[in-house]
């Protein structure tokens, strides 16, 4: 058999058990045709170009396991939306809008990012301070892990939200109200979906440009493949525009898609709108084989659903919908074998999600048709470490928040969790050292924080969890200190997990005989190098089916 090209020289790291390293790799169709030593290639060298990699490694191609394009692009980069990111108090905040307004008087509404949330913490923010600066058209100020919003009274007025509208899900989407029942103006979770609407409108062009700015980043930065988390939305103008893409020639990475259930009114239907999304949108490179769920909300807005009060609080979070809707919802998905993931942030959410599989099994008398993935697993009950392995659930990390990107410090997790778990949150090695599927991924949802999409950043603070300050600084080592990652176990969760959490680990994931052709090669030996490093690697090649991108 001729190969098309032969590497050799190189040190291949393989994410394949049976073979973890090798030094060369022959390339036919765009697939591995051959991975070991020279030798090994013999069969494929008749008369076909060998290059040699002077040592360099080779990883598998990488693959995103959870992260969202078309919301970010809808939220724009234009540096208009960010003039607030900084602020680090209330004060700041008021300010900055007075200061905007003025210099823009003519816009239709102020839509800003407030970059911290911590700015105000223990302060709250009402409508009616804004309405002392902007009476008359809208103001939305949407923090920037956009589960949480402040507007003012004109905003309130457009979403046609007053004191006699329902919450969406008390505990977890709501919004905030004064003791006789007024809305203040803080909105929690999807209750500000219309919000979106309004400042979310971005153009086609900018569209265009916008995803092809992030799948320029992430294929430089050697992702292959990507899972799309959900849109809000813009999910129909994100697979339209990625189908084109894909049709044009111009879509570099895989793309698993997905259809989200943000709110509750949105699980009756749920599974026909993500067969119409399947139906019209798949194409060569576009896949739809998972339904997303956001199923609790985040700690900083006491939005994730705890088994026990927030620190100092009776608050224990919430989810999108109960124990027994969820467990319905898991024998249907099994039923129709949509793989379904799930946004877990808190152990009384990954507590459900877990008991709800069990049930499931135990009901069907045979281990799930689907695979279940909990994304971000911040805070795990230690009764609970174990069951991923147990019950095939898969755990999705986002190893650059390992640093405490969470909370601007391990005391503010302590006041708002209580010190035991503010200690021991984010165990992404403990569950990988059970043996259970641990993948990782970005979860990004801006263009302005590009150097957040690189799977190298999150393998420097997974392995490190020290946060990479904006000033290149260094924060302190995010406890617990045990739970750093190895390269290697980062390396698998970007590869070989994924792929298996993506339903294409016959396809991608590693470097073996069969598979496709991906690769990235690096100048740096990431194994050897400073670790603080890592996140400034940019790799040298990367190879998408054989061919160089
Ligand atoms: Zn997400």
């Amino acid at each position: 058999m001729k190969a098309d090209y032969i590497l050799v020289n190189g040190k291949f790291y393989t994410s394949n058990e049976a073979q973890p390293w090798a030094d060369a790799a022959a390339v036919k169709d765009g697939k591995f045709a051959a991975v070991g030593s020279w030798e090994d290639m013999s069969p494929c060298t008749a008369d076909c170009p060998v290059y040699d990699l002077g040592g360099r490694l080779v990883l598998p191609g990488m693959i995103d396991a959870h992260t969202h394009m078309g919301l970010s692009v809808m939220l724009g980069d234009d540096d208009d939306g960010f003039p607030m990111y900084d602020c680090k108090s209330k004060q700041e905040i008021l300010e900055t809008l007075r200061r905007e307004v003025k210099a823009h008087p003519f816009k239709l509404y102020y839509a800003m990012f407030i970059g911290q949330a911590e700015a105000l913490d223990g302060e709250t923010l009402t409508r009616w301070e804004l309405d002392k600066i902007v009476k008359f058209r809208p103001v939305i100020l949407m923090e920037s892990e956009c589960h949480s919003a402040w507007v003012n009274s004109a905003a309130l007025k457009l979403m046609r939200y007053n004191r006699n509208t329902p919450d969406p899900a008390p505990g977890y989407s709501y919004m905030e109200r004064t003791a006789d029942g007024e809305l203040t103006g803080c909105i929690k979770e999807m209750a500000m979906l219309p919000l979106l609407e309004i400042c979310g409108n971005v153009s086609d062009k900018d569209m265009k440009s916008g995803m092809k700015k992030i799948m320029d980043y992430l294929v430089a930065h050697g992702v292959t493949t990507v899972f799309d988390a959900g849109n809000y939305l813009n999910e129909e103008n994100t697979y339209k525009l990625l189908k084109e893409m894909d049709e044009a020639g111009d879509l570099p990475v895989r793309v698993e898609g997905t259809h989200i259930i943000n709110m509750p009114d949105k699980l009756p239907g749920a599974i026909e709108k993500f067969k119409y999304f399947r139906d019209t949108y798949t194409t060569e490179n576009i896949k739809f084989k998972t339904m997303k769920m956001m199923f609790d909300g985040t700690q900083r807005i006491r939005t994730a659903k705890m088994l026990e009060p927030y620190n100092g609080t009776e608050i224990t979070g919430g989810t999108i919908i109960p124990h027994e809707l969820l467990n319905q919802f898991v024998r249907d998905l099994d039923a129709e074998g949509i793989d379904f993931h799930l946004h877990t942030v808190g152990e009384g959410a990954i507590r459900m999600v877990m008991d709800a599989v069990e049930k499931a099994r135990t009901e069907l008398g045979r281990p799930l048709n689907i695979r279940v993935t909990c994304a971000h697993v911040e805070v795990l009950h230690p009764d609970d470490i174990n069951r991923f392995k147990e019950l095939d659930i898969i755990a999705n990390f986002t190893p650059h928040w390992h640093g405490g990107a969470c909370a601007a410090d391990i005391h503010a997790m302590e006041k708002l969790l209580g010190e035991y778990r503010a200690n021991n949150s984010l165990q992404a090695k403990t569950v990988f050292d059970t043996g259970a599927c641990v993948t990782f991924s970005s979860d990004e949802v801006s263009l302005h924080t590009l150097d957040r999409w690189s799977p190298f950043t999150g393998m420097e603070i997974g392995h490190t969890r020290r946060e990479i300050n904006e000033d290149g600084s260094l924060g302190p080592v995010f406890p617990p200190a045990a739970e750093c990652l190895e390269l290697e176990d980062l390396i698998k969760g970007y590869t070989i997990n994924a792929a298996y959490q993506l339903r294409l680990e016959n396809q991608i994931g590693s470097i073996e005989p069969g598979k496709d052709a991906d690769m990235v090669i690096l100048k740096e030996n990431l194994f050897e190098m400073d670790p603080y490093e890592i996140h400034n690697i940019l790799p040298e090649a990367v190879i998408i089916r054989g061919k160089k991108r």
